[in-house]
Parts: C-alpha cells; sequence; structure tokens
C-alpha cells in the first residue's frame, strides 16, 4: 500500500469509528463462484477497546463534508486534516484486505461531497464494482445518504448486504437544534423507499429463485444517545415505531463521544455507556420478549433505571403480577421473569408437559435463579417471598446476590484499556 493511501486509511479509519451501526448479520448472500462467503458462519465481530466492530473494512469515503452537524467530527467548520479515497482506492483496499483474512466485509459511510447525489453515486460504484468486477461475496455495509434520489438508493440495495440511514438524533427539534441541515422528512424518505424495495424482492424472490437479492441484511439505523434532552421513553419509542413501520433490522444507540466543544452540546466528560447499554437491553426485550415500551418506560419513571436492567426495573415495579406460576403461567409471562430467558421458557414449556415442573428442575435448566427465584413459585422455591418486601429491600436483596458486572462498575470509558479476562 503506498504512502498517500496509508495516510487516508488513517484519517478515514479513525473517522469511521464514531459510526457503531456496523455489527454484521442476518445475510444470506451466498458464494457463487466468487470471492468470499457471508454466509454460513455469517460475519465474526470483533471489537476495539472503545467498544466498536472492527471485523469489517471501517472506513469514510472521505471526511469532507459540505455540513457542519454539532456533534461531528467531521463537520465543516472542524479543523482536522481532510481525505477522500478514490473509488479505486476502496475497491483495492478491500479486495486486499479480504484476501489477507483481515477482514470478512466492508463498512463504508461517508461525509458529503458536493452533493447527496454526488457522494451516493460513488458509494454504490464501490459496491457494484466490489460485486461485479470482483465477484466479491462479502458483506457489504453502506450508507444511504438522505437527499440522494431515489435510483441511487434503490441501486444500492442491489449490491449492498445492508444499508442504513442515520436518524442521527432521536427528536426533529434536537435535529434542527444540531443539524440544521438536516430534517426527518429527508431521512424518512429513503428509509420508506428501501422498505419498499425490500418487500418488493422478497415477493419477487419467492416468485422466482432467480430474482436478484436487494440488501438481504436489510437496513438499520443509529440514533445519538445523551447528546440530547430526550428521554428513554421517546427514544425507545422511536425505536419501537422504526422497528413496527419501517421494519429495521436493528437501531443503534450511540452515546454522545464528547470530541468537539460547541454551546449546543451537553458539557460531559464521559460518554454515556452505561445507558446506552440499558437502551440496547430494553430493544432487546422490545424485539425478542414481547414487552411494550411503556411495560419499561412510561411518563411517570421516563427513564430506564441505571443501577438495575429493564428486566428486573419492570418486575421489580410491577411486583403485583409476581410471583409467576412456572407450571401455569402463560408463555407471555415466564418471559417477563428476570434471570429466564427465551431459551429457557422453551425448556418449562416442554418440560410441562411431562409433568410438574421443580425448582430442581429449574437449577438443571440453567435458569439464573438467583434473580428469578424471588419471582417464581414452584414446588421446592423457598425463595417466593414478594409480598413480605419493599421494592428497595427486593432490589437491595438481589443486587447482593447477583454477579452481575454492570451494577458494581462505573460508568465505563470509553478509551479505557480493556479488561483482560
Ligand atoms: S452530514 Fe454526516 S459527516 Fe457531515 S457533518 Fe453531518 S454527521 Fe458529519
Amino acid at each position: 500500500m503506498n504512502e498517500g493511501t496509508q495516510e487516508k486509511l488513517k484519517i478515514l479509519a479513525d473517522a469511521a469509528k464514531y459510526d457503531v451501526s456496523c455489527a454484521s448479520s442476518g445475510s444470506k448472500r451466498k458464494n457463487k463462484g466468487g470471492l468470499g462467503n457471508s454466509d454460513g458462519m455469517g460475519i465474526c465481530h470483533s471489537y476495539t477497546e472503545d467498544g466498536r466492530c472492527v471485523s469489517l473494512l471501517k472506513i469514510l469515503l472521505t471526511n469532507h463534508c459540505i455540513f457542519d452537524c454539532a456533534y461531528c467530527v467531521s463537520r465543516k467548520s472542524n479543523d482536522i486534516k481532510r481525505a477522500a479515497f478514490t473509488v479505486k482506492e476502496v475497491v483495492d483496499l478491500t479486495i486486499n484486505f479480504y484476501r489477507r483474512n483481515y477482514i470478512e466485509g466492508l463498512f463504508l459511510s461517508s461525509g458529503i461531497f458536493k452533493n447527496a447525489d454526488y457522494t451516493m453515486e460513488r458509494l454504490v460504484r464501490i459496491a457494484k464494482e466490489l460485486r461485479t468486477i470482483h465477484k466479491f461475496n462479502g458483506y457489504i455495509h453502506l450508507k444511504a445518504i438522505p437527499g440522494a434520489s431515489d435510483e441511487l438508493i434503490r441501486e444500492a440495495g442491489m449490491y449492498a448486504d445492508r444499508l442504513s440511514v442515520n436518524m442521527e438524533l432521536p427528536s426533529e427539534p434536537s435535529l434542527k437544534k444540531l443539524a440544521p441541515e438536516k430534517n426527518y422528512q429527508e431521512i424518512y424518505k429513503p428509509m420508506s423507499s428501501l422498505r419498499h424495495a425490500i418487500i418488493e424482492h422478497k415477493e419477487e424472490k419467492k416468485k422466482s429463485r432467480k430474482a436478484p437479492l436487494f440488501a438481504p441484511a436489510g437496513q438499520s439505523t443509529q440514533m445519538i444517545i445523551g447528546a440530547t434532552p430526550e428521554h428513554d421513553l421517546h427514544i425507545l419509542s422511536l425505536a419501537d415505531s422504526l422497528y413496527k413501520q419501517q421494519q429495521l433490522r436493528r437501531v443503534y444507540y450511540s452515546g454522545y463521544v464528547p470530541v468537539l466543544s460547541d454551546s449546543r452540546l451537553p458539557s460531559i466528560s464521559h460518554p454515556p455507556l452505561l445507558r446506552e447499554n440499558r437502551l440496547y437491553q430494553a430493544d432487546w426485550l422490545l424485539r425478542f420478549y414481547g414487552f411494550t415500551v411503556n411495560e419499561l418506560v412510561d411518563e411517570a419513571n421516563p427513564d430506564l433505571p441505571f443501577d438495575v436492567d429493564p428486566k428486573l426495573g419492570y418486575a421489580l415495579r410491577y411486583r403485583h403480577l409476581f410471583p409467576v406460576d412456572i407450571n401455569r403461567a402463560e408463555k407471555e409471562m415466564l418471559l417477563r421473569i428476570p434471570g429466564v430467558g427465551v431459551k429457557s421458557v422453551r425448556l418449562i414449556l416442554q418440560s410441562r408437559r411431562f409433568g410438574k415442573v421443580t425448582y430442581d428442575h429449574l437449577r438443571k435448566m440453567g435458569l439464573a435463579l438467583n434473580r428469578a427465584k424471588y419471582f417464581i413459585s414452584c414446588p421446592g422455591n423457598p425463595f417466593s417471598v414478594m409480598g413480605e418486601h419493599t421494592e428497595n429491600r427486593l432490589k437491595r436483596m438481589i443486587l447482593s446476590d447477583t454477579t452481575s458486572r454492570l451494577h458494581k462498575s462505573s460508568q465505563l470509558n470509553l478509551f479505557a484499556s480493556p479488561a483482560l479476562t
């Protein structure tokens, strides 16, 4: 690699680390005689010490930008070293890194060169050359640039596994304040267009197996958390609507990293990583456990608790619904017991067909009984004491009994050395 490209790589890989929407999974792209494969074992993820995914070649096409978003290191008013790759440089880097087994795919985002179409056209050209000229079958995640033409957005879907349009901030007033050149209408437009195209291509695929793939890993988005005053209630409600209405595969929550000073930004010394973690936990409960947003946060409690995870927080607040009878409860209620995961619920339901499930059976199933024992009733459980304790006392008992790292640790430091295990 020549020195110029190496210098660009340093600048543009560093600038890309603030985008967290890079987890690659769920793609069904098969290798049909070309290079690479994102199916089968899937893409492995590894994380840098700041928790960002690095298994993909994760770069910006450029950190030049005509916009001036307050929270972004690439904003035009920020005095930093700028660089831009050519289409050929990104294609060559991807192929060379792939062949050396450094990466499983490409995550390509960009600042906005000249205008949205000009930038999007280059992003599409890179993905197209990788797929059509180099027969590259590895994973490609492209940013869809709001404001780009519908044709370009749809063309991107023909070559990328996943596309993402960033929401950036959790509300339109916040976007107006911190990124005045952007608006929700321009963000929702490519999102809706991609949703329609994904549905259309799925229908075509049902009719003909030869129909081309279109963004088989769907679309995702990212929101910056902690730079603006929205409560978790607002953030999770927005995420819920994005999952339901726009059929997004993932919403990523990116704790605001205070790298710039601007009077419009809060003065914090650390990114809110614990809050970010709680939002991911709540998001998981929405997607896989059937929780509604209002079970986790509501007008009276608009933010997720820090000291306990969202599921335990729910159980402590709705103590009147517990203990749950392991042998009679519906699946929905079993899923709401702290310490009981989807797999455990499946095991409980299977076991119930053959007789009464006892505390000993649950232990053998591997439930996290240090939490669950206070919220269940079943033969042999001596801990079902819900009614006898206040919320705080119950919380203290559980926390003193748990091995959870999170409640013991202080706010994590983004740039701290990773803990060695
Ligand atoms: S448009 Fe994107 S790259 Fe440009 S300043 Fe805003 S967030 Fe940064």
